[in-house]
């Protein structure tokens, strides 16, 4: 039986992750700060633990017997565009500690297989029709906040040790994902659980908030496909860093309009100013793509998903 680490796994991708490695056939060891908010983890093994010090990366990596075929690095202080502009210094400070310890300490313990959950703020700032970026085109690197560049130099890190040690190093640059069991308030969530939210607690023909003009392009990718991208890209030959995302680009007004229409509510808008990030996102996939692997959910098809779990949320907070 193949053992597996997900570092991050009582997070949204790590929660995810778990399960799908289960029904892999899997023993897997989650480790987190906490428990998943939403559901009791399927991890055969749960250790809490801050993996920014180096002696609990030690502990999460070691086993009585034997060593980890494969460790799934996806800890992380991050959220959505207000967490990643208001903590620049925790990102910077918590990220760095824990890709470095982690990485380090892998390497060191002989981890046969290593995988980095980067992202694709790595890449810099876009216009709407620009062609694709592939991914040797973040560098020149100017990705558009302080979370970008830490990826960036997460990813140095985990392809010098893998240079260094032979370990095998797969990285992957994840558009946004979104998906139940996600942040869905508090200042953490993504645009599409906050979206979901406050349609389902607006009144019909009610008024929400959306910051920004609502222009800017954004691909949203459903969990499924995501966790089935990791995978597949975790098992592959692939070397270097690799975009996984949905090649459906919508603008945030559109992402509004299938979420009032799955909730089959409508809504006006009233744009505020908040935080934006960059004006528009266009990357290739041939990398991924040359595995097998496809989106198989429309944005569509992921919110009817999202949008009833969300939805349940809201009413159960509403009646606690
Ligand atoms: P998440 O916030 O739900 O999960 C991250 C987990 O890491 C949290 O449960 C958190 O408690 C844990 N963590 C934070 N600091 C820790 C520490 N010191 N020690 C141990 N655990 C710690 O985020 P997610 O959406 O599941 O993202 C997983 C990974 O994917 C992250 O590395 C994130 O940067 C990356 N990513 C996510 C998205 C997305 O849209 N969700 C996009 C790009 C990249």
């Amino acid at each position: 039986m193949k053992k597996a680490l997900v570092t991050g796994a009582g997070g949204f991708i790590g929660t995810h992750l778990v399960r799908k490695l289960k029904k892999e056939g899997y023993w897997v060891r989650g480790v987190d700060l906490k428990y998943p908010k939403f559901s009791i983890s399927d991890a055969d093994d749960f250790l809490i633990l801050d993996l920014r010090e180096e002696e609990n990366c030690r502990k999460a990596l070691s086993l009585s017997e034997g060593k980890f075929d494969e460790v799934y690095q996806l800890a992380a202080d991050m959220g959505g565009l207000g967490f990643i502009h208001s903590a620049e210094t925790d990102i910077l400070h918590n990220n760095v500690l824990i890709n470095v310890h982690m990485t380090h300490t892998a390497a060191e313990m002989g981890i046969p297989r290593y995988f980095f959950s980067s992202s694709v703020c790595v890449y810099r700032d876009m216009m709407p029709g620009e062609p694709e970026l592939k991914e040797e085109e973040a560098i020149p690197a100017h990705p558009n906040n302080e979370y970008g560049w830490e990826k960036l130099y997460a990813e140095r890190v985990a392809l010098a040790y893998a240079r260094a040690s032979g370990m095998k190093v797969r990285i992957a640059r994840f558009q946004n994902c979104y998906g139940p069991e996600g942040e869905w308030e508090g200042g953490r969530e993504k645009a599409p659980a906050a979206i979901c939210r406050k349609i389902a607690e607006a009144e019909p023909e009610g008024v929400i908030e959306v910051w920004g003009d609502g222009t800017a392009v954004r691909s949203y990718t459903y969990i499924d496909d995501m966790v089935e991208g990791i995978f597949m890209l975790m098992h592959s030959d692939l070397e270097g860093p690799v975009n996984i995302g949905s090649p459906e680009y919508v603008s945030v007004n559109e992402l509004v309009q299938v979420v009032s229409e799955v909730a089959g509510k409508k809504v006006r808008v009233k744009h505020v100013e908040g935080p934006v990030g960059v004006h528009s996102r266009n990357f290739s996939n041939e990398k991924i793509y040359s595995i097998g692997w496809r989106a198989k959910f429309s944005l569509r098809d992921g919110i009817s998903l999202t949008y009833p779990w969300v939805e349940s949320q809201v009413k159960k907070k509403k009646a606690s």
